[in-house]
């Protein structure tokens, strides 16, 4: 456990030794206004980022963006006009250190009191000072009306007074003519509602995207530095006098600029590096409103966005909760679909099969009504048997009886059957009984019931009948048979039929007294000699009747 810690703090500080260097270009020569760079320099902050950091001073002539484009260095501090400068090199702001901006115009308070005092007059501006000409103009001072000269880089010329006034930082020039003796007066744009950033940390887009990492490095460190800078001025001024005094300031002079950068930095108000896309699309703005444009447009990256890197303590459980909770869902949806897909398989299976079921059912309904056909009918002529007949003729009587008409019977029996059999076989018999089944068929009405009562006896019931039409239709049946010729292989049979008949309610109001009544009416008929039709009456039953 310990030799593993021991080799993990040889790793580390081996990675310490091999520092990434960067180059920084200040905007200026070492003074306060660099101080967070100093401090992150000697406090370690940019080795803890694993940087190797080295500040440059820049002269008049240094064009700091050009040196951050052209890769000479990796990061740069550069005003406002950032915006501007877009458009030539494709720079990232990282973070704005002065909230606000230390350009002002600077004139002597002995002779100047008020902007338009300067209408007319020497004035001398250094480049890059649109926020001081957007200025003048929102005061009703277009810069036309000014003999407008480049800057000396000296204040010598307003102290002597070949000027009337000049651009300067706020944070460095007043202290420097005040100790020259000239009491000043300073016009800053925030006054005419001209608000632009101070200094702001830059890189190009290039080393932003091959370097991600060290830039989000680089620019944390840099503003702890400035942290701690600014809770530390004294510190900081101490270290500019021991390790940059290039410029041979002086301790006052830099406890000015110390003063004058808190107030522009407002670090007690607003966090350092914060930048505010609403305060860059003033800027934006103001620069469009000078090149008589309404609107201006902030491009695409160039505000860095140091949130996507920063995944806050939650995201990665939250991450991995996530997949698994996706994971989770995704099992689930595939479960759910291939019970979905079984299910229809299932139903689409139980649908057959109720498809056969239904189609079994009706096989099997038809095959009932076939055989309840087969148990009433007679096969040979298709007519109800006489089982059938002993169903329903009670019925029928009784319908009869309760509804008040008559019902005849009229019982057929075929003469001299026997001898068709034996003389052209018992299939020429059947065939005169078919003969005789359809002739009895066709002149039935829709309620008469013709049976087959036994070998070659018929009975037709015929409710609603009386007697004298039943008789009527016995005589009709009684001539078709006697007329019709059955030809059989080659011979011609012919046949005659008796018949009885009795009618509900003449002759008998129940079952049994109707048919041996409508049976010995047929007895008669056969007796008095075949071939005819003979109507019950009680002479007829007592045999006295001459049929
Ligand atoms: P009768 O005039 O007195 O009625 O004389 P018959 O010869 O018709 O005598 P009966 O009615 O007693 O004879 C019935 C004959 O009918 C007997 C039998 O051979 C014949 N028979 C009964 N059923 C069938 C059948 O289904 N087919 C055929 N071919 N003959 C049958
Ligand atoms: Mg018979
Ligand atoms: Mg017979």
């Amino acid at each position: 456990m310990f030799r593993a810690l021991a080799l993990l703090l040889l790793c580390c500080s081996g990675a310490a030794m091999a520092l990434d260097g960067v180059t920084l270009q200040l905007k200026w020569r070492h003074q306060f206004q660099f101080a967070g760079y100093y401090a992150a320099l000697e406090k370690g902050y940019y080795r803890e980022a694993g940087l190797d950091v080295k500040l440059v001073e820049a002269t008049p002539q240094t064009d700091v963006v050009a040196e951050v484009g052209e890769g000479r260095a990796q990061f740069g501090v550069g005003t406002s006009d950032l915006l501007l400068a877009r458009r030539r090199v494709p720079v990232v702001a990282l973070a704005v250190i002065f909230q606000h901006s230390p350009l002002i115009l600077l004139a002597s308070s002995d002779k100047v009191s008020n902007l338009h005092q300067l209408a007319g007059r020497e004035v001398m501006v250094e480049a890059h000072s649109e926020e001081l000409f957007a200025y003048l103009r929102s005061e009703g001072l277009p810069p036309e009306r000014l003999k407008i000269l480049p800057h000396s880089q000296t204040p010598r010329d307003l102290i002597e007074g070949r000027v009337a006034a000049m651009s300067a930082y706020s944070t460095t020039e007043p202290y420097l003519l005040r100790k020259a003796g000239l009491h000043t007066i300073e016009f800053s744009p925030r006054a005419g509602g001209i608000d632009f950033y101070g200094d702001n940390l830059f890189t190009s887009q290039q080393e932003l995207k091959n370097h991600p990492e060290r830039v989000r490095a680089f620019r944390e460190a840099s503003l702890r530095g400035w942290e701690y800078a600014m809770q530390h001025p004294a510190e900081i001024i101490e270290l500019i006098l021991a390790r940059y005094d290039t410029q041979k300031l002086d301790r006052a002079f830099l406890e000015f600029e110390a003063a004058r950068t808190a107030q522009l930095m407002q670090a007690s108000l607003i966090e350092v590096g914060h930048m505010n896309p609403g305060r860059w699309q003033h800027i934006a703005d103001t620069y469009a409103g000078l090149e008589m444009r309404a609107k201006g447009t902030l491009p695409e990256g160039f505000l860095y966005d140091p949130t996507p890197r920063r995944l806050p303590p939650w995201a990665l459980p939250a991450g991995i909760g996530g997949t698994i909770l996706l994971a989770l869902v995704g099992l689930l949806a595939a479960r759910y679909i291939s019970l979905a897909r079984r299910l229809r398989r299932e139903i689409a299976d139980h649908q057959a099969v109720n498809q056969q079921l239904q189609t079994q059912l009706a096989e099997n309904r038809k095959l009932e009504l076939k055989l309840q056909e087969q148990v009433i009918r007679d096969p040979l002529t298709g007519l109800y048997n006489r089982r059938y007949l002993d169903e329903t003729l009670p019925r029928e009587l009784a319908r009869a009886r309760r509804e008040g008409y008559p019902l005849a019977l009229i019982m057929i029996d075929l003469d001299h059957f026997k001898d068709i059999n034996d003389s052209h076989g018992h299939a020429a018999g059947d065939e005169v009984l078919r003969r005789l089944a359809d002739t009895l068929r066709g002149a039935a009405r829709e309620g008469d019931i013709a049976c087959r009562y036994g070998g070659e006896e018929f009975i037709v019931i015929l409710p609603g009948l009386p007697l004298a039409a039943a008789l009527e239709k016995a005589e009709i049946w009684r001539v078709a048979s006697a007329d019709f010729r059955v030809e059989y292989e080659g011979a011609t049979l012919r046949v005659t039929l008796s018949a009885g008949v009795a009618v509900f309610p003449e002759h008998g109001t129940d079952v049994d007294t109707l048919l041996q009544r409508a049976d010995a009416a047929l007895y008669c008929s056969k007796n008095a000699g075949r071939n005819r039709v003979t109507c019950y009456t009680p002479a007829v039953e007592k045999g006295e009747a001459p049929c």
